[in-house]
């Protein structure tokens, strides 16, 4: 899959009618010069794998748990979602670590998991609005990224993702010197950590993408390109935002 990446997380949103977008979706980019990824629901993932085929758009989870198998009601493992069709999986998505208090040794252990299954993982990072107006936001995003990214990440199978919490479903969208800020950190991170491998992995930023805004987000330096929520759900949006990558 190319380094640039449109990815849809379609949260807790959709069902079988939804799987018309797909069918939007792939024709309007019958063969995309950028990665196309949709994140449904667990339990339409399967379905939207075998509708796709052999097309060009990846399926990927939201979540995995990091063991397995085992008696964890109501989870489930970064081999079923790989069985089910996913290549992709997203972990430690804000609404995760706030919902179900995931911390970045678990996000981790997610990913190390998921890695394992064969599946690439995109690993989700940003700072509250009040850790912004302490201007700590570095210090947290640093501290996310030391925590939640496996020691043996490799540049094509690990993703980042830095989506403000703040600016997740509100339409507030930090400028593009506040991005180009926090993803430059993020480069020399990861550069720091994994050399060329961190050199070559993908960054994006996620929070109230649109398609009026896309092509000034994709203008900034490291941005790599989006984790898009509400906008990923209609085709024609998330089209949109792809033909701005
Ligand atoms: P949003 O969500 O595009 O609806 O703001 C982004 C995300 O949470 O990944």
């Amino acid at each position: 899959m190319p380094r640039k990446l449109a990815a849809g997380n379609w949260k807790m949103h959709g069902d079988g009618a939804a799987l018309a977008e797909i069918d939007a979706l792939m024709a309007a980019h019958p063969s995309p010069g950028v990665g196309i990824l949709v994140c449904p629901p667990a339990t339409l993932i399967h379905r939207m794998a075998t509708r796709i085929g052999g097309g060009p758009i990846a399926v990927g989870g939201q979540t995995c748990h990091p063991a397995a198998q085992g008696a964890h009601t109501g989870d489930i493992s970064a081999a079923m979602l790989a069985e089910a069709g996913a290549s992709h999986v997203i972990v430690g998505h804000s609404e995760r670590r706030a919902d179900h208090g995931e911390t970045d040794a678990q996000v981790r252990a997610q990913a190390e998991a998921a890695l394992a299954a064969g599946l690439s993982v995109i690993v989700c990072v940003g700072e509250t609005e009040a850790e912004r107006d302490a201007d700590v936001t570095l210090e947290v995003v640093g501290g996310q990224l030391a925590g939640s990214v496996p020691d043996d990440a490799r540049g094509a199978t690990v993703t980042i993702a830095y989506e403000p919490v703040w600016a997740i479903g509100t339409g507030r969208v930090p400028t593009p010197a506040q991005i180009a800020e926090v993803h430059t950190a993020i480069r020399a991170h990861l550069a720091d950590r994994f050399g060329l491998a961190g050199a070559d992995m993908a960054i994006l930023y996620g929070g109230s993408v649109k398609p009026g805004n896309a092509a000034e987000i994709f203008a900034v330096p490291n941005v790599d390109g989006a984790l898009v929520g509400g906008a990923s759900l209609k085709a024609a949006d998330f089209s949109a935002i792809i033909a701005a990558l």
